[in-house]
Order: structure tokens, then sequence, then C-alpha cells
């Protein structure tokens, strides 16, 4: 994918490889006595590009870790920053394990162990190495990582920026962890307002009444599918997960399934009427948006020509193949792709780093300041109002909604919303208006790659 990009730019043939390469990748074996004996454990830390720093991506927990994996998710978060503007170049870490095999305390251990082998060689460090959750890992990790950094540098001020997607109460922001589905759910907007996109992909209308199937009811595929069919009047004809699929034309409850996942472990047992036992075939159902949420290569060359989606949002990294990518775009089926579509989580990452260095809530000097402003003007609006003969009165709750001040909430959702907006325009302008580039992922690979190559090159690299 790099490369079909690449081939399309005016890169000197070094700079093209320095772009293409990883820097470093560091592979840690460490043990940790548990359950009276010493388990050895495997992990990864890789930094794809150092072009701007600190580096930033998440921490993956699971068994399909390895090092050319880390090291394409590294180079993926170099490319997704430079698209939507954050200030980072890539990283990714994994460890081999599955979270399931252990219980909280034998995790927090084992998380401990590995922060600590990376901490003592500045792999994790506000100004150099920043660390988030993916697959497998969550808020509870990155507490447990945050704390290990602060034993370490007691004196840093800034030591709870050396990760983010951290709790609330431990150095967090509002609104991190719906980050990534949230700006699914914006990237899917920015589309719909894009008509020439909605023509190229066979598509008429907006969000409202389209028929979506989720793969992976995770932090990512939950959110997404929550915010899609609650605000945008999309309906969830199908729910994929490890143990099987839901699918019904009826729809289905997001946030029963949730549930009934976190009780049981899995979607089995909660509607045999909509059960399908070879949830991957539900990926080749008819849909309007298919939403692979979960892990990667999902959608390859033994699926794709029966993929009947019109357009794919790849919220999950990775999920369709290179090849699986070739025979639906020749096929004119628009792939949204992963580098932009869950960019909303490093975007959110972003505002958490500003506001741990910062050290002040985000609104917290504005918020009642605005406020007051605003009574002033409704003060004027209800005095002017009495007046009758004007003969005009304020709308139902128009005085309740303007005078409430933005939270950090409010202001987490607006900088993610402009980014989406703004990332997404950049794309389009590219896959429009040039005749050699007919897909959105070509088209976020040009603007991400020009972007790091100027960083170079201002560099003198
Ligand atoms: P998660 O662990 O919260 O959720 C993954 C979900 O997928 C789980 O519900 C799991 O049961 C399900 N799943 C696993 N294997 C499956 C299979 N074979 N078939 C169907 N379902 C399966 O992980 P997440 O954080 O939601 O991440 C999902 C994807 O999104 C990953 O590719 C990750 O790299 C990407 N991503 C996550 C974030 C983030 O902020 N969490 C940000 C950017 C990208």
């Amino acid at each position: 994918m790099f490369n079909r990009a690449v081939a399309l730019m005016d890169l000197s043939p070094g700079l093209e490889e320095k772009i293409r390469v990883c820097n470093a990748t560091y592979t840690v074996r460490f043990g940790v006595r548990l359950r009276g004996q010493i388990h050895t454990f495997t992990g990864y830390r890789s930094v794809h590009s150092e072009h701007m720093e600190p580096v930033k991506g998440g921490i993956r927990y699971s068994m399909g870790v390895n090092q050319d994996e880390v090291e394409a998710l590294a180079a993926l978060m170099t490319y997704k920053c430079a698209l939507v503007e954050a200030p980072f170049g890539g990283s990714k870490g994994g460890l081999c394990i599955d979270p399931r095999d252990w219980d909280e305390h034998e995790l927090e251990q084992i998380t401990r162990r590995f922060a600590y082998e990376l901490i003592k060689r500045d792999l994790i460090n506000p100004s150099q190495n920043v660390p988030a959750p993916d697959m497998g890992t969550g808020e509870r990790e990155m507490a447990w990582i945050a704390d290990q950094y602060k034993r370490i540098h007691t004196t840093d001020i800034n030591g709870n920026a050396c990760v983010t997607g951290k709790p609330l109460n431990a150095g967090g922001i509002a609104g991190r962890v719906e980050a990534t589905g949230r700006g699914v759910q914006y990237a899917l907007r920015a589309f719909f307002r894009d008509t020439e996109g909605v023509k190229k992909a066979g598509m008429s209308g907006t969000l409202d009444g389209k028929r979506v199937i989720v793969q992976g009811l995770g932090n990512v595929g939950y959110h997404a599918a929550k915010f899609l069919s609650e605000e945008d009047g999309c309906k969830i004809i199908g729910i994929i997960e490890r143990d099987g699929a839901l699918f019904g034309e009826d729809g289905l409850d997001v946030d029963k399934v949730r549930s009934w996942i976190s009780k049981h472990g899995g979607i089995s047992g909660f509607s045999d009427r909509h059960h399908v036992k070879d949830g991957a075939l539900v990926l080749e159902e008819d849909c309007d948006i298919l939403v692979p949420a979960a892990l990667e290569g999902v959608i390859n060359l033994q699926n794709a020509d029966r993929i009947k989606a019109p357009l794919i949002i790849e919220a999950a990294n990775g999920p369709v193949t290179a090849g699986a990518d070739q025979v639906l775009r020749e096929r004119g089926t628009v792939i949204i792709p992963d580098m932009y579509a869950n960019a909303g989580g490093v975007t959110v990452s972003y505002f958490e780093w500003v506001k741990n260095l910062s050290h002040i809530r985000f609104g917290r000097m504005q918020r009642r300041q605005e406020e007051s402003r605003h009574q002033l003007l409704i003060d004027e609006l209800e005095r002017l109002s009495k007046d009758k003969e004007l003969g005009w009165t304020l709308s139902p709750g128009f005085k309740e909604r303007y005078l409430r001040g933005a939270g950090e909430l409010e202001l987490v959702r607006s900088g993610l919303d402009d980014t989406m907006r703004v990332a997404y325009d950049s794309m389009a302008a590219v896959w429009h208006g040039r005749d050699d580039v007919d897909d959105l992922r070509t088209a976020a690979y040009l603007v991400a790659i020009d972007k790091v190559a100027s960083s170079y090159r201002a560099k003198g690299l």
C-alpha cells in the first residue's frame, strides 16, 4: 500500500527508503513469578519514525503479537498522526499474552514488569515515547503504566504524560474511552457530507436508515455501533464476535448485546433466532456499511469477492489485506482507510497529553466566563421579549442550551470533530482532484507521506 502511494510521488529514492523502514524495534523477554513458577513473556516496542517526538502508539495484548505486526502498526501510526496533524512520530508495542488467561492481580504484575523494561530504556517517556491502549488493554493497564513510570521517575512533574488513555481520576481526559468509536462516527458523517464520494460508492442520502454490520464489539466497535444507532439513525443488523455472530434485518440492541457479552464472555445464548455459528460469513452479508473493528486481515483474498457492502470503514487496524484491497477497489467498493477511520483515539490521546503537560482541565478557565457573557445576552433578550409591541419570545429550551458553557467533554468532541473533518477534506481533495488516484487509502497515504517527507526535508535529512 505504501509502495502504491510513493510510486505516485516525487520523493528522492533515499528519502523514500528512510520513511519506509522502522527505525528501531526492541524485543524484551522477562520473567514474572506467578502461580508458584516463573513465566517468561515476550514483548515489543517498535519506533517507526522520529521525525517528530514523542512517538506515539498503542500497546496490544494478544497471542498474535510478533515483530512484523508491531512494526507494521508502528508505521501506520506515523502516517495516521501525520494525516490528523497530531505532532507525533509513530510507534507501537505488544505483549504475547492472552489477557483472559490471567486474573487482575497477575495482569498488574505482568504489566508493571513490562512497563519497567520499557521505562528504563526511555521507551516510555513523556517527551520520547507515549503509549496508549490497543487490543486487549484499556484504562486499567494505562493507569498501572503511569504509576510505574512515576515510581521510577519520582521527580518528573510531567510523569502523567508518559501514557494516554488513563482513567479520568488518574490523569485521563473526558471522552478518551469512546474516542476511537466516536471518530469512526465523525468519519462516516464526513463521508456522507462528501456527495461526490457517496456517489462513487454508488450510495445516496445520509447515514439515516443505513444498515450496518460490525465485527468486534470491543472498545472501538461498541462505541461506533452505539453512536451510529443512537444518534445517526443507523440500523445495526449484524454483530460478529469470537464465538459467532448475531444477524437480523430487524436490528440489534447494541447495549443489550454488550452487557450480555460482558456477563457471559460471548454472544452465544443471546438470541437463537439471530445466531450464526460461523461469524465470518456475516462479513459477506448484504448491508450498506461494513465496520470491521476487531483484528487485521479479516477481509482477504479468500472472501473479498463475496463482500457485498459498498462501503467499508476500517475501524480496526489493517482489516483489509493488500490483495483484498485491490479486488475491492477494482469492484468500486469504497474503503475508508484505518489510517483515517480510527484516528480518533490518537487525536484525543494528543489532547490528553497536552492536558497532562499543562496540568489543567480543558475549559476550567473559560467556562464560567463564557456563561456569564451568555447570561448578559439572555438578560437583554428577556428584557426585550417583555416588550408587548415587539411581540416575540425565546424558543423553549433555548435559554438553558445557550447558557451552558463548554466543559472538557464538549471541547474534546469539538476538537475531534474538527480534526476528522479537516483530515477528510485533505484526503478527499486528492481523491477527487487527481486522475491517478482512485481510492481514499492512496489519497490518505499521499497526504501523510508528504507531511512526513516535508518534516524530514526541513530537518535537512
Ligand atoms: P478490544 O480488545 O476492546 O476489542 C476487540 C473485540 O474484537 C473484542 O470484543 C473481541 O472479542 C473481538 N474479537 C477478537 N477476535 C475476534 C474474531 N476473530 N472475530 C470477531 N471478533 C473478534 O480492542 P479495541 O481497542 O476495540 O481494538 C480493536 C481494533 O481497533 C484493533 O485493530 C486496534 O488496533 C484498533 N484501534 C483501537 C484503538 C483504541 O483506542 N482502542 C485506536 C485505534 C485503533
